[in-house]
């Protein structure tokens, strides 16, 4: 224990998730070193390699080397950047974490702002916001755009231009690591907690190196874990749509009786083809609805933990 009259530099943690980054993380881990060195403060990198099958383990472990401040985690298989995020933020020691991708996309340059606004600011959490989307295809670019504004709709959030690059001070790190779930949307969990928050602009750059490593259905995939983590309205919906169909069928039915009566009943024959085609896809949609929040249940009651650690560098003692 450090006497507590002496006033302690605050520690930062960098948290840097890393899958199929070889010929990049060095030379972007020096650029971050670089920065925080600037920055008088003590530091630590976090690195985790989610599972990579190419040479970024042995190109981290070279780096540890020479770096007593850096700490890694090999987690034992792809499970994906949120989960990655979690295992760095879970053994980062920092006052302060600041996470961000390890492709250069994140600019290391933006670091001594980030520390400057969490210093003068006094909020939990300095989040950067992409002012312009980089270079992006346009299906990306349009998926983003209404996965955001629907998300926003539903969930009542102002997750758009939300980036995954920021600072969280200890006590957000601490409410973010209070939050058990498997379906990890670390975006919408930031925004989520609610703390104190200022932003600081900034342009993606092109990726340095590689491809990203998102393809159309991984990023539908965290679309879908992204709406049903923060909206029920889906379900709501089925219900909704349920009434109104309820509301119809009464109308119908009483037209139906009163021509049968009239003895009228004859014709009718493409109105009920028709309601036949609207209700079946319905009840399939609905039912897809269910299914979807059904998954998400199973996978959080199933408990199991978000990732497992293969290898490690320099753990914490806690471990
Ligand atoms: N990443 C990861 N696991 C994955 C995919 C990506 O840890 O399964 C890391 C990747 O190394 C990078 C960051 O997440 O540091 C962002 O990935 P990428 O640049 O591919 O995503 P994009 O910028 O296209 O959203
Ligand atoms: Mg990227």
């Amino acid at each position: 224990m450090e006497p507590s009259d002496t006033r302690k530099l605050p520690l930062i943690s960098v948290v840097v998730p890393v899958f199929r980054e070889a010929t990049e993380i060095r030379g972007f881990l020096a650029a971050v070193r670089n920065q925080l060195k600037e920055s008088g403060a003590g530091y630590e990198l976090v690195v985790v390699d989610d599972g990579s099958p190419d040479e970024s383990w042995a190109a981290i472990t070279a780096e540890a080397q020479s770096d007593p401040n850096l700490r890694a985690l090999r987690l034992s298989r792809n499970f994906g950047k949120e989960s990655a995020l979690c295992a760095g933020l879970e053994v980062a020691r920092g006052d302060a974490v600041i996470v961000m991708d390890a492709d250069g996309q994140h600019p290391p340059t933006l670091i001594p702002e980030l520390l400057r606004q969490w210093q003068l600011s006094g909020a939990d959490i300095v989040e950067a916001v992409k002012v312009r989307r980089g270079r992006e295809s346009i299906s990306s670019k349009l998926g983003a755009l209404l996965f955001y504004e629907l998300l926003n709709k539903l969930s009542g959030f102002q997750f758009k231009g939300a980036s995954d690059f920021k600072l969280m001070n200890r006590k957000a790190v601490n409410a973010w690591l209070q939050m058990p779930e498997r379906n990890v949307f670390f975006r919408g969990m930031t925004v989520w907690m609610g703390f104190k928050t200022v932003q600081v602009p900034f342009e993606v750059g092109p990726r340095s190196a590689g491809q990203s490593a998102w393809s159309a259905i991984k990023r539908l995939k965290l679309a879908l874990v992204g709406i049903t983590a923060f909206s029920s309205f889906p379900l709501h919906f089925v219900t909704l749509a349920g009434g109104i169909f309820l509301i119809v069928s009464v109308v119908l039915g009483v037209q139906t009786v009163y021509l049968k009566l009239a003895g009228r009943a004859v014709s009718g024959f493409a109105t009920v083809i028709l309601l036949e085609l609207v209700i079946g896809s319905l009840l399939m949609i609905s039912l897809g609805v269910i299914g979807e929040y059904l998954a998400r249940i199973y996978e959080e009651v199933k408990c199991r933990p978000r990732y497992v650690v293969m290898e490690s560098i320099n753990p914490d003692d806690r471990r």
